[in-house]
């Protein structure tokens, strides 16, 4: 977990004014007296295949855990550090160490695939095709253990770059997931458009499934249009049993949420692995309603 510190500097999240874009050449900035940023470390949450209950990845998170503040929003600190150059940093980081854990499975004989998300910011230069590429061959990990979550918002912004860089990413042979489905725009444009491998249903829509009816009708053509066009389909946000089951009913591949297991750091990932068992098979009978 030493390697899991943040080494580019500090997001000013609490007005603190240190300047996020110089680099300490201590790498644990926590650890430097005087000036306790705290930590940031990627949590991994799993991925399980819904029909089989196999583990068939992992979803890295971001986590801030602030001296002060406790753990803060990823969203929050999203939102704040893709104001400044801290975003690059920030996402250079989270290359950096889901590659490298990636290699550390990979050793321990785990053949775990991830999935990390990048912002807005980070699709408009061709950086980070650049830099995964790069890392994917330091660390000796097959492009095919990575996969890129963007959101559709991130698309909006300059289309066409964006989509050069994705492109660059699919022909390395990196999966990209198109996330947060349903909750940004032109998001049919995007599945005809973009060479994409997966579909991430909003856990929005998901969360709420169980209950309301119009949320259950959105997943379940999601699913449906998904599939159609041959890509893979994973729901995030399953809660209970009930909804996991209405998922498979709907034939969706995989799904991610607390009922299974929350995110969490890597070497309890490593242990939960361990305990894992897939849950009983579903029986006979499709949950209709
Ligand atoms: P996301 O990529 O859509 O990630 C899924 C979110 O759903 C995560 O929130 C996860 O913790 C949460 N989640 C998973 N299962 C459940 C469940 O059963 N119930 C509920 N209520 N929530 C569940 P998290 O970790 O707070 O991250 C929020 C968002 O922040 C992410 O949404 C993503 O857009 C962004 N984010 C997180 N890490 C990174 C990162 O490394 N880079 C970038 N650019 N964005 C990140
Ligand atoms: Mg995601
Ligand atoms: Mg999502
Ligand atoms: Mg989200």
């Amino acid at each position: 977990a030493g390697g899991a510190v943040w080494s580019g500097g500090q997001p000013d999240l609490d007005g603190s004014g240190a300047d996020p874009t110089t680099p300490t050449t201590d790498s644990r900035v926590g650890a430097e007296p005087g000036t306790d940023a705290g930590e940031i470390m990627m949590y991994y949450q799993p991925q399980i295949a819904i029909a089989t209950g196999e583990v068939v990845g992992v979803e890295a998170l971001l986590r801030w855990r602030h001296p002060r503040r406790g753990m803060v929003d990823p969203e929050e600190l999203i939102r704040v550090a893709e104001q400044s150059a801290v975003m690059r940093l920030l996402t250079r980081r989270v290359v950096d160490d889901v590659v490298e854990q990636l290699a550390k499975w990979s050793a321990a004989g785990l053949g775990l695939r991830a999935a990390l998300n990048v912002s807005v910011r980070d699709l408009h230069t061709c950086d980070i095709a650049d830099q995964i590429a790069d890392r994917l061959a330091r660390y000796g990990v097959a492009p095919e253990r990575l996969q890129l979550e963007i959101t559709e918002g991130a698309l909006m912004a300059d289309p066409r770059r964006v989509l050069t860089t994705i492109t660059r990413l699919h022909r390395i042979g990196v999966g990209i997931a198109l996330d947060d489905f349903g909750t940004g725009y032109s998001s049919l444009q995007h599945l005809r458009r973009l060479p994409l491998a997966e579909v991430k249903v909003d856990r929005s829509f998901v969360l709420g499934m169980a209950e309301d009816s119009d949320d259950a009708a959105i997943v379940r053509s999601t699913i449906e249009l998904a599939k159609a066009l041959g890509l893979r389909v994973v729901a995030e946000g399953v809660e209970d049993e009930r909804t996991w089951r209405m998922l498979h009913a709907a034939g969706c591949d995989a799904a991610q949420g607390w009922f299974y297991a929350r995110p969490m750091p890597a070497e309890e990932l490593v242990a939960w692995l361990a305990r894992y068992r897939p849950l009983r098979p579903l029986g006979g009978h499709d949950e209709a309603e």
